[in-house]
């Protein structure tokens, strides 16, 4: 049996962490660390049946890291902190020799630019030392970039248009809330959109393009164009694609919300003096905020997320869309936690499992597409987020 390490204790690390201490025949001790050591004792005294132990660690500092991985021994580290420890934490599994898994790629602190390239400089090392790391394995990044491997694998000879749509359909009953860490969630708005289109990068007005999108059993809703990350490795793995773009929904509530705190400058990470000291208006913002990971109780509504596909298969024309629906409320009675964290727990504690059994296994640095979709898929249902595929219907985009 192995020894699973997961950094971060927020909510995606509550999903992934009880998720994986139902696995008992895969792991016999489960660390949760963090930098908050009750929110790690809160969640593990409700986990198992695998036993759950608990630390302090600050994952900005790799020493630290390497000391507790030294006293654990971990066969595996899932990083569910925030996307700026992802390089000390890589750095710490390299010193120390193991396997290494995250949902998120790294953004330097100071500037609100996220790209693999910095994890991708980490190719040689991880293959020099046989370890894996796998990269983005929560929901897109993640499950989006296996939706589009398993369409490439069964589906098509060659795939033209992708565009990801990711809906949020639910209601938590606040007037303006983030679902997941609210200074990552609003960096990743606040920026400008960019898309990919004949072999070029597009760049957009934040939130400048927008369309009604019809989602399953959910109906139109508006849909914003971001970036977003997966489309960087998914052009770059599946060259055929002539566009490839992500959406997103956000109401009409949480627009006017976030256009008013970005006018009078709350939505800002560059320092000011505050009555003597340097604070950073985002994180002051996301001090007032409410925790995402309360917002469960009263959640209600779904989400669908998925990938629209156009291309070619037998030199005919084929159309794909696939997605899986969360209700907010299932996903609170099995975790405790709303449908955006548990989507990307789940499959954090699936791709880290796929790892840990040698069956997701290559030296080097991946991304999710990179590996066999077939045994992912098998297995995501049946851990909470089944999938649909409907070939050849009516997609929202047209070419
Ligand atoms: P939270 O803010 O809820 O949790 C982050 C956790 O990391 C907190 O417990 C926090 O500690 C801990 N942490 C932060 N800094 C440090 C540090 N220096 N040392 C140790 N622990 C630290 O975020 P989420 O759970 O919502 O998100 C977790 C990750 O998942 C993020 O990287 C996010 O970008 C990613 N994500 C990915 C998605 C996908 O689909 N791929 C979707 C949603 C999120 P403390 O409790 O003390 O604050």
């Amino acid at each position: 049996k192995k020894r699973l390490m997961i950094i971060g204790a927020g909510g995606v690390g509550n999903v992934a962490v009880r998720k994986s201490a139902r696995m008992e025949n895969l792991y016999e001790v489960i660390m949760l660390a963090s930098r908050t050591k009750a929110k790690c004792d809160a969640i593990a005294a409700e986990a198992g049946p695998v036993p759950v132990q608990t630390a302090q660690v600050d994952a900005d500092d790799v020493k630290a890291l390497v000391r507790l991985m030294e006293t654990f021994k971990p066969d595996i580290v899932l990083n569910v902190a925030l996307p700026y420890q992802d390089l000390p934490i890589m750095d710490a599994c390299l010193q120390y020799g193991v396997d290494y898994v995250d949902t998120a790629n790294y953004e330097p602190k100071d500037e609100a630019h996220f790209e693999y390239s910095y994890q991708w400089a980490y190719q040689e090392k991880f293959k020099e030392a046989g370890l894996t790391a796998l990269l983005g394995s929560g929901f897109d990044p993640g499950v989006t970039n296996v939706f589009t491997a398993y369409a490439a694998k069964h589906y098509f000879d060659e795939m033209h248009y992708l565009d990801i749509v990711d809906c949020n359909a639910g209601d938590h009953g606040k007037s303006f809330a983030t679902n997941f860490n609210p200074e990552i969630n609003i960096r990743e708005i606040t920026q400008n959109g960019r898309y990919y289109e004949q072999g070029e990068w597009k760049s957009t007005e934040p939130l400048e393009i927008h369309q009604n999108v019809d989602y399953p059993r959910i109906g139109g809703k508006e849909s914003y164009l971001l970036y977003h990350e997966e489309l960087e490795s998914l052009v770059k793995h599946y060259p055929s694609l002539k566009r490839a773009r992500f959406w997103m929904t956000f109401s009409e509530q949480y627009i006017t919300h976030l256009k008013v705190l970005e006018d009078i400058g709350m939505t800002s990470i560059k320092p000011i003096m505050f009555q003597g000291m340097e604070i950073q208006p985002l994180q002051f913002l996301k001090a007032v905020l409410p925790e995402p990971s309360s917002l469960g109780e009263n959640y209600k509504g779904q989400t669908s997320i998925g990938c629209q596909i156009r291309g070619i298969k037998d030199g005919k024309e084929r159309t794909l869309y696939i997605f899986n629906n969360c209700s907010h409320q299932m996903a609170y009675q099995d975790t405790k936690a709303q449908a955006v964290s548990y989507t990307t727990g789940v499959p954090a504690a699936l791709g880290t499992s796929l790892v840990a059994r040698g069956i997701w296994s290559k030296a080097g640095v991946y991304t999710m597409e990179q590996f066999d979709p077939d045994p992912f898929l098998e297995e995501l249902g049946p851990l909470g987020l089944p999938w649909e595929v409907v070939v050849d219907g009516k997609l929202a985009f047209g070419e």
